[in-house]
């Protein structure tokens, strides 16, 4: 795996894009994790040692990264959110995440594009 220099850089442009557009409390709740504020419960809650219901899973908006105080191998950044919640290899978790971004960009583009949608259609059937 020994990468160039340039990839690197590369990588790290990647990374930042895939922060930018990837909010990592939303990717959670798309998870179906309930987070309430920046605080939700585990997902891995079933090998904790404390049995109190206390929200474990802290995230940081600002910097698109999480943590639980009770396991030691859950948190990191957004990409390792859905590495760990998966069960998926680095690789995958970033191209479902770029995957993600882009349908993310799709819908947004949908709904905020609406007007300007309609007013071209009118102009299609007016040039018929
Ligand atoms: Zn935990």
């Amino acid at each position: 795996m020994g990468g160039a220099p340039k990839d690197e850089r590369m990588e790290e442009l990647n990374l930042k894009e895939l922060n930018r557009t990837n909010p990592i409390i939303k990717v959670a709740i798309e998870f179906g994790i309930k987070v309430q504020g920046s605080v939700a419960k585990c997902f891995k809650e079933d090998r904790h040692s404390s049995k109190d219901d206390k929200p474990t899973l802290f995230f940081n908006p600002a910097k698109n990264t999480f943590l639980c105080t009770e396991c030691p191998d859950v948190g990191g950044t957004v990409i390792d959110l859905v590495c760990q919640y998966n069960g998926w290899d680095r690789e995958k978790a970033v191209k479902w995440l770029e995957h993600r971004a882009e349908f993310d960009a799709f819908t947004a583009g949908l709904y905020h594009g609406k007007g300007v949608k309609r007013r071209k259609l009118r102009d299609d059937t007016a040039q018929e």
